[in-house]
């Protein structure tokens, strides 16, 4: 056993070496410093994703190859092989490609398809772009995260991300098969589903996704899943992820900026993790609409009380997502205010604390808005009647 252990382990290590040699040069930065700085691009190197490192996930999870990018705040590994271009989505790509052609000038002008390389690079920018569009709704920027917590400071988390202390990572499985040999590397449970993680010694949070799935195979349907997915780890992480945040805003909010990119996408979370929905609601304003309109809308303090995504249920979920996106659209400067409230609670000792996160709503609602949750479900379902869906980004 132990030789065949160490058999395997040499043969291992093979194809890593072979990789650093023989790595294939990026076509479209050429990894060419000034094109990359330009692209927002640090590096094409295998990275330290995950606990291992990236050159760990190539010799553990071997497909034809995994392409790796850095940018400013994020890692992407990545094991896919070319994106379909569906052509009522042929709009929403060439404007994706003439943005990133601005930086790299030989990305194509209307492929039939994104080969790998060209499907990472828009991830990698689309990924900062969601991270600049996260840090706008929060009303916060890079250099209010100090590197160190600072006690002469208000408190902002232990780093520079968000108040994380390493970027966020994003791996992207062929197999779903690969999908849980990672997440059992790593957590000790192989997951079905896509699955957040928390390093804690690391301070990183990572999402692993297993593209296996028909609604998730080209990039239509994959962005709005990594969109949702990365909401969650943004949210988890700000001024550091010492407790849970209060179910109905995580998944509220997540959804909302899901649907900024497709508003018939849906992710929904399992007892594992999130996979895409295909039962639910496609139509959430008509839903959430509905719902007010016939007075089953459920109220702000049965939201409050939910503690995980199945006591949320769908039209939990729904709600959620219509108050979420009443208070982004209506109220984001407050709603920003309320996010920094619950993510940075302290106990007497100074310590991150989760401690009673319904009261803490109910404290922040009336500070803020002078609002009780009744007051809230009152001004929710008047913006709802006087049409606030039809005015909403999404
Ligand atoms: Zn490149
Ligand atoms: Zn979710």
């Amino acid at each position: 056993m132990a030789l065949r252990t160490l058999l395997a382990l040499v043969c291992l290590a093979l194809p890593v070496l072979a990789q650093a040699k023989d790595r294939e040069r990026c076509p479209y930065c050429k990894e060419d410093p000034a094109l990359m700085a330009a692209a927002g691009v640090l590096s094409h190197a295998p990275s330290a994703i995950g606990d291992k490192g990236g050159e760990e996930l190539v010799a553990k999870l071997p497909v034809s190859r995994w392409l790796f990018v850095e940018t400013a705040h994020l890692r992407w590994a990545s094991a896919l092989g070319d994106s379909a271009i569906d052509q009522r989505d042929r709009e929403r790509v060439e404007a994706e490609l003439a943005r990133l052609r601005a930086v790299l000038p030989d990305v194509p002008t209307k492929p039939r398809k994104l080969d790998p390389w060209l499907r990472l690079h828009v991830q990698a920018m689309k990924g900062e772009e969601f991270y600049a569009r996260f840090q706008a709704l929060l009303g916060v920027k890079d250099a209010d995260f100090p590197a160190e917590r600072r006690l002469d400071a208000p408190y902002m988390g232990a780093g520079r991300f968000l108040g994380e202390k390493d970027k966020f990572e994003v791996v992207l499985h062929v197999s779903r098969e690969n999908h849980r040999r990672f997440t059992e590397s790593f957590s000790g449970v192989a997951v079905n589903d896509s699955f957040r993680w928390h390093f804690p010694g690391l301070h990183k949070l990572l999402v692993s996704v297993p593209v296996e799935d028909a609604d998730l195979k080209d990039d239509r349907g994959l962005w709005p899943h990594v969109a949702h997915n990365l909401s969650h780890a943004f949210l988890c992480a700000y001024k550091h992820f010492s407790y849970d945040p209060p179910v109905w805003i995580d998944e509220g909010l997540a959804q909302a900026l899901e649907k900024e990119f497709d508003p018939q996408s849906r992710t929904t979370e399992g007892e594992e993790g999130s996979l895409r929905d295909t039962k639910a609601p496609a139509d959430f304003a008509g839903a959430a609409t509905k719902l007010v309109n016939v007075g089953k809308a459920p109220r702000l303090a049965e939201l409050m009380a939910a503690k995980d995504y199945s006591e949320l249920g769908t039209d939990g979920s729904v709600a959620a997502w219509s108050i979420t996106r009443f208070l982004l659209d209506a109220h984001g400067e407050r709603y920003a205010r309320f996010l920094a409230g619950l993510k940075g609670q302290l106990d007497a000792k100074g310590n991150p604390s989760g401690e009673d996160l319904p009261g803490l709503q109910r404290k922040l609602l009336r500070e803020l808005w002078d609002w009780s949750p009744l007051d809230l479900d009152e001004a929710w379902r008047a913006w709802v009647k006087s049409g606030g869906h039809a005015h909403a980004r999404k």
